[in-house]
């Protein structure tokens, strides 16, 4: 491809809403722009990137035994009243009507369009297990779409479905889909874990995420230094949201609670109602666990942590911190709409309370789906036993460690939850009517390819791992309008493509700073420019990721860039 030709608009400044780096590199290097919030375009340099992380997912899935089928997006809202999700699903789904007045869903997820297919075609277990997947368009109403492609409200996610008789055949492939991922997220290079984790909307038990380890991840794990042990500390929401007047201002007021521990004692140290305390929220800002007291008095206060839970190390979150993690930024507190704000924290606060960072009592102390309520009871609150870093694994091997990670891919296991109410059945061996047994598995595509974009990135701009680079090669004709550097390059360039390599080359008048400027931006791992000694037969060959660069003879590129 002549550089020339492209459509890659790159943009010399940062742009302004973009706060995380995979999101300004993948915007300046012209690979994706924004249509509305957390909807985006893929340029053709975004377009080839995503193909390619496609290619792999494909490539293991079909390995794996699963194969690829297509289902619509626009699905039929019966649907979704069979499973009970048209009411339960919230307004993450997007609805809509056609003409003749009926509702439909813009796919969020396949569950029951796919089991709507398999009951009406799979009636005995002769024709189980079964394991289809697609890759496609999802549509999300995300309350806080962020990130760029990281949390879209359109995004592109690969969903596969199995089918079985038998819990045995489910555990079989399960562990088989886990495997695949693995081997997916290895080849694009991610520092990833398996975690276990909760299971949210979609119902069911017995999951695993897959995180990426990184600083910009919104979910936090638990795991191991030595063993495999991770978990996600996500939760389902326990505590009841307090919802303050829309347009009443929050306020932040630290306490001292001296060394109050329990639940009594905080209160009598505060003067307000244990039933107070029990309404408060626990979170995290930035690291640093804070509670925060929603009082009736519609104030809502921070305390130290230590003060009530004795835990010494932990710090005093500012009121910065705070705010951050409510989404608002530092200095523009004021009117704001508190209901949902208040329901931010909560979230937050449910996560930190419920599992992985603490257990329900010395005994069964267990960093997964801990429920308080069920679990544990907040009357009991002192019985929580808090585990922080450096404490030992559950599993005995090795000390917990936190990190956050951005969750690319979830394996569950959904037994029946939506075959059961939407009568997928078959014939067993006996001729018995008996009720499928489902697992799902999902990747985040688009979000994977900005995971690996945040991870492999400096201050000029991408470093594709080859596997995913939307070239092999950059060749450059550092003067264009110079005869022999020209010629040189486009003899390069010639050579590459009929080796085989995907190349891109920069046959642009530009001057030379502009043209490294770009290439460093896009990021192709390999570049070979052809420059002042061209006319001796001499390039240089620059490595993207390292930045070490050699010359060498025109002869020998061929051999170099393999
Ligand atoms: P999250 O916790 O980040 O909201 P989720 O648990 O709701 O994700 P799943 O229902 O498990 O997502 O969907 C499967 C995969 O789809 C996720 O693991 C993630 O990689 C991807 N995904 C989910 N929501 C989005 C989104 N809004 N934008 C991009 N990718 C997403
Ligand atoms: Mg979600
Ligand atoms: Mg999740
Ligand atoms: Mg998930």
């Amino acid at each position: 491809m002549k550089q020339s030709q492209l459509f890659m608009p790159t943009l010399r400044e940062v742009p302004s809403d973009a706060d995380i780096k995979s999101h300004q590199m993948l915007l300046r290097a012209g690979f994706i722009r924004q249509n509305a919030a957390g909807i985006y375009s893929f340029l053709p340099l975004g377009k080839k990137v995503l193909q390619k992380v496609e290619a792999i997912v494909r490539e293991e899935m079909n390995n794996a035994g699963s194969q690829e089928m297509m289902m619509p997006a626009l699905q039929l809202a019966d649907l979704w009243e069979e499973s009970g999700r048209w009411q339960s699903y919230g307004p993450e789904l997007m609805r809509l009507k056609d003409r003749h007045d009926r509702d439909f869903a813009l796919g969020a997820t396949h569950e029951e369009v796919i089991t709507s297919i398999i009951r009406d075609e799979i009636k005995s277990y002769k024709k189980l297990p079964l394991n289809v997947y697609q890759i496609q368009t999802k549509f999300r109403d995300e309350k806080r779409p962020r990130f760029g492609l990281l949390r879209g409200r359109e995004f592109i996610m690969k969903d596969a479905y199995s089918f079985h008789h038998t819990q045995e055949s489910l555990d079989h492939t399960y562990e088989t889909m886990k495997s695949a991922y693995s081997a997916i997220f290895s080849r694009l290079g991610l520092n990833f874990r398996s975690v276990l984790a909760d299971s949210g909307s979609i119902g069911g038990k017995d999951n695993h995420e897959f995180m990426v380890l990184s600083e910009i991840g919104e979910d936090w794990i638990a795991y191991s230094s030595e063993s495999d042990f991770a978990a996600n500390i996500e939760m389902a929401p326990v505590h009841d949201t307090y919802t303050m007047p829309e347009g009443e201002e929050l306020s932040f007021e630290p306490v001292d609670t001296g060394d109050a521990r329990t639940i009594a004692e905080v209160a009598a140290k505060l003067e307000c109602s244990e039933d107070t305390i029990i309404k408060s929220l626990l979170f995290i800002a930035d690291g640093v666990p804070v509670l925060v007291l929603v009082r009736g008095d519609h104030e809502v206060n921070e305390i130290k942590l230590k003060n009530v839970l004795g835990a010494d190390d932990l710090a005093l979150a500012s009121e910065q911190e705070t705010l951050k993690v409510m989404g608002t930024a530092p200095g523009t507190i004021g009117p704001v709409n508190i209901s949902s704000e208040i329901r931010v924290i909560a979230d937050h606060a449910v996560k930190y309370v419920k599992n992985g960072i603490c257990g329900a009592n010395e005994e069964s102390t267990h960093l997964k789906n801990v429920n308080m309520g069920r679990d544990a009871s907040v009357e009991r609150y002192e019985d929580i036993r808090f585990i922080k870093e450096g404490d030992p694994s559950p599993d005995g091997k090795g000390i917990i460690q936190f990190a956050k990670g951005i969750e690319v891919g979830h394996v569950f296991k959904l037994g029946k939850v939506y075959s059961e109410p939407m009568k997928a059945e078959f014939l067993d061996e006996n001729g018995k009517n008996q009720t499928m047994i489902m697992g799902c598995y999902g990747i985040g595509v688009s979000r994977t390819l900005a995971a690996v974009a945040e991870e492999n990135n400096d201050e000029k701009g991408l470093i594709w791992p080859l596997a995913l680079a939307p070239f092999d090669v950059h060749v450059i004709a550092v003067n264009s309008k110079n005869t022999e550097q020209a010629e040189a390059a486009d003899a390069l360039y010639s050579q590459l493509k009929e080796a085989g390599y995907d190349c891109l080359y920069d046959d642009r008048p530009e001057r030379a700073g502009v043209k490294f400027a770009d290439a460093d931006l896009i990021g192709v791992p390999l570049r070979v420019m052809a420059g002042k000694k061209a006319g001796e037969g001499i390039v240089e060959l620059k490595v993207r990721k390292t930045g070490e660069s050699y010359e060498l003879p025109i002869s020998e590129v061929l051999q170099a860039v393999k």
